[in-house]
């Protein structure tokens, strides 16, 4: 049992920059990060099992407990002795707090659009800014529909709290408002304000529930405060301030929906946010430059399902850009998907292979094209780790990019602090 929900110890600043390496430690073990969260969301990594989650280097998993809550329902997980037991993963888990599904799904289910589906993220915000003005928020909590059955639901930021604690992951996110950058500033301000009265109400409700936690002789569980504001900047600013200053073991952005906004909303939030406290961009785009600038702009760990959907559509990601394995140029292609990766798919496996078991719909197809892009992410931020430890990010992030985007697009990604 442990009384201590997290501590956080930053390893090596690099200098002129926000990056840094360090351990989270959690009652379930370490985090060395920067790292890169595995998406988890129904209480499983798509196609992947626990032991092969840890055998392609993935440190923690992220469930999400707007999904959790509609089935199986909390009270299962926590009689299943909560989700390190009933996934059979023992080492650390963050959940999120149902904020974003709620308002991006709450009320797709007419139409059984998912907005995650979309290839863009400006599509995203569209959707939100569709779906928001669907979903009703007062200042209790948000009516929504289940995205499942078109159930009326109403969930509270205490109520998010007491699902997280039943889900029991190491490490929960407050329950905020999500609202589309696309809205008026108006509307923006008056959703941050909001997220700010429900961090505290999720504050409060959350030290209560560790309190009966130490009295039943159970892990403490720790608790991220996260920072909204849209694009405007002194929004974003206030709400790194007001936060920052709650006692929360560390800290989610939320409602970043373009790489572009990494260094601009994330540097603005972590130039404010308490140094000595842990940062998760929630929901990172598709690519891997956002790993990069996520990082450099002081991201301690990201999470993203996309490396595991773009997987199973096909899409996997090589050292020289993306390659779609279904396309016929590589039916008689005996080499691996990437020849730079130590994943087991590319010590075992060739492309033509990869190929037929997606032509085939073979669903290991499915597992060995996730391992591998699973493997491509993870191990991207581990080498960035690597590369802050021994000053050579920039170097590193460099011969990446060009690699990956070419000359002329790797140059998109330059910043100000790069040489
Ligand atoms: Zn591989």
């Amino acid at each position: 049992m442990s009384n201590k929900p997290l501590t956080f110890t930053i390893t090596k600043q690099l200098t002129g920059t926000l990056a840094r390496t360090g351990i989270i430690k959690t009652p379930h073990g370490d985090i060395k990060t920067p790292a890169f969260i595995v998406g988890g969301t129904q209480a499983t990594v798509k196609t992947l099992s626990p032991e092969q989650v840890t055998q392609l280097g993935g440190q923690s998993i992220l469930v999400n407990s707007y999904h959790l809550m509609l089935r199986p329902g909390v009270e299962l997980i926590h009689k299943a002795g909560g989700i390190h037991r009933f996934m059979n993963f023992h080492g650390p888990f963050f959940s999120d707090s149902g904020g974003f599904q709620v308002f991006s799904l709450g009320m797709a289910y007419k139409k059984g659009i998912d907005i995650t589906s979309h290839s863009k993220k400006g599509d995203a915000a569209q959707a939100i800014n569709t779906k928001s003005q669907l979903t009703k928020v007062d200042d209790d909590g948000v009516h929504f529909r289940s995205h499942l059955d078109g159930s009326k639901l109403f969930i509270t930021p205490e109520m998010s709290m007491d699902f997280q604690h039943k889900i029991g992951a190491d490490i929960h996110m407050c329950f905020d408002e999500l609202i589309s950058p696309l809205a008026s500033r108006e509307n923006i301000k008056k959703a941050t304000d909001r997220t700010h009265i429900w961090a505290k109400r999720c504050l409060d409700r959350h030290n209560q529930l560790n309190i009966q936690h130490i009295a039943c002789g159970e892990d403490v569980q720790a608790l991220y405060g996260v920072v909204q504001g849209g694009r405007q900047e002194d929004l974003r600013k206030g709400s790194a301030e007001y936060l920052g200053k709650c006692d929360f073991d560390g800290y989610g952005i939320g409602g970043v929906f373009e790489p572009e906004e990494i260094s601009s909303t994330v540097k603005w939030v972590n130039d404010i946010l308490p140094i000595n406290k842990p940062r998760h961009l929630l929901g990172m785009g598709s690519q891997p430059a956002d790993l990069f600038l996520g990082v450099e702009y002081g991201i301690d760990t990201f999470d993203c399902v996309a490396p595991t959907r773009q997987a199973r559509n096909g899409a996997l990601f090589t050292h020289s850009g993306r390659i779609n394995i279904k396309n016929s140029c590589f039916a008689q292609d005996f080499s691996p998907i990437d020849v730079e990766c130590d994943c087991y798919t590319c010590k075992n496996f060739t492309r033509a292979y990869i190929r037929h078991l997606f032509m085939a719909n073979e669903i290991l197809g499915l597992t060995l094209a996730s391992i591998h892009n699973e493997r491509f992410v993870v191990g991207t931020v581990d080498k960035i780790r690597d590369s802050i430890t021994d000053s050579s990010f920039f170097e590193y992030k460099k011969s990446f990019l060009e690699k990956y985007y070419g000359v002329d697009r790797a140059c998109d990604f330059e910043s100000s602090g790069q040489k």
